[in-house]
């Protein structure tokens, strides 16, 4: 296949799901997760759930970007933000993120900080250059698939010796995320649900390759199967991990070969491994410290290092304790499940992040309309 309307073949997808209901006939139940927020936005927007059999259930993970910043770090942003003579500057989404006593990127904007949003990090980079009489400093999120981009401007900028330039780092990464939701004891006693497989990151797997599961579905007895964005991806990997499972094999597959590799984009690595450097921990709205789960700038590029620049330090701010956030990332609830759901908590506005970037849980429910089958009571409260 070449264009994208024939991964999209309703036709294709219906007889795809008439054979992962031929694999998993029987009684057992098969709980895979997805682990990233456009798989979440995939089942959502093409009825994906509606076409597979009851005992094939589908869990939200954790693997959108804006989801799992906790509010520590937006705190820590608007912080930034309130230094004299800064201009901050973050991709779209993570404006509205609920920040602690309801505040947010874009509130505080509203009320005269100087808050931008950039298309690229190479925005902020220009934004620097543009303004050598401030101070910008770039809030970079985002899993490994935007990181490498946040190392280009760091080298740039250390090339063009940019002396008004700072990044303050949140990048996360992948494969403890997934560890951490079914080995750590932390997340255990959090309450986490049983998975049997999971859909392994589109994005982030062009970048990292295939080979960094490898070892968590072998220690773990998970089975793996990485896929593309489209819905007859998400419908093929399905069927790849239900077979899997019907087999007894716990493998890492691969479905998106047009895209991923074993070893990955081996330049965007490399760019990674220069400018940053593992932390030993990191918190994860939804799943609490998790260790090694996110880089911080290494030393030689201190200079470019907005945290060490302006000494920030994190203060962890516990979530609005109405909003199921936490329990939705770890696939322990569904949205539909949170009292706020669509009635006080709407993508308008969100109180909590899985309501704000169209890759969190809510906010594709919600676009959806996943939660109108639901009975009335659920919806409402
Ligand atoms: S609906 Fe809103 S309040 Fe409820 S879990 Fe989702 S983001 Fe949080």
């Amino acid at each position: 296949m070449k264009f994208v309307d024939e991964f999209r073949d309703g036709d294709l997808a219906r007889s795809i799901a008439k054979r992962i209901a031929a694999e998993a006939r029987g009684e057992r139940a098969y709980n895979l997760m997805e682990f990233c927020g456009g798989h979440t936005h995939a089942l959502s927007r093409y009825g994906l759930t509606d076409l597979l059999p009851p005992n094939v259930n589908m869990i939200h993970g954790p693997g959108c970007p804006v989801c799992v910043l906790p509010i520590g770090r937006i705190d820590n942003a608007i912080e930034l933000a309130r230094r004299p003579g800064v201009i901050l500057c973050t991709y779209a989404d993570t404006m509205r993120v609920p920040a602690s006593k309801g505040g947010s990127l874009m509130r505080s904007k509203a009320r005269g900080l100087d808050i931008r949003m950039v298309y690229s990090a190479t925005d902020a980079l220009r934004l620097a250059q543009a303004h050598p009489d401030r101070e910008v400093v770039f809030f970079a999120i985002g899993f490994e698939t935007t990181t490498p981009p946040t190392a280009v401007i760091i080298l740039e900028a250390q090339r063009l010796d940019l002396p008004n330039f700072s990044v303050f780092c949140n990048h996360v990464l992948t494969p403890p995320a997934i560890v951490s939701i079914l080995g750590s004891p932390q997340v255990r006693d959090l309450g986490a649900v049983s998975i049997d497989g999971f859909i392994g990151p589109a994005h982030v797997s062009c970048v990292i390759g295939s080979q960094p599961y490898e070892h968590f579905a072998q220690q773990y007895a998970r089975p793996v199967v990485i896929a593309g964005f489209e819905p007859l991806d998400v419908m093929q990997a399905v069927l790849m991990l239900v077979r899997q499972l019907n087999e007894g094999r716990a493998e890492v597959e691969n479905e998106f070969s047009r895209a991923v590799t074993r070893w990955g984009n081996l330049k965007a690595k490399a760019l990674m491994a220069e400018v940053f450097e593992p932390r030993r921990s990191f918190e994860w709205r939804g799943l609490g410290e998790v260790p090694c789960s996110a880089v911080r700038i290494k030393q030689r590029y201190a200079r470019f290092d907005a945290e060490r620049r302006y000494g920030i330090g994190y203060r962890s701010v516990p979530d609005n304790k109405a909003c199921d956030c936490g329990a939705i990332l770890r696939g322990l609830k569904k949205p539909r499940d949170c009292k706020l759901f669509g009635t006080v908590c709407t993508p308008d506005s969100p109180i909590g992040s899985c309501m704000v970037s169209s890759e969190g849980a809510c906010a594709a429910w919600y676009a959806y309309g996943r939660f109108r089958d639901e009975p009335a009571a659920q919806n409402t409260a």
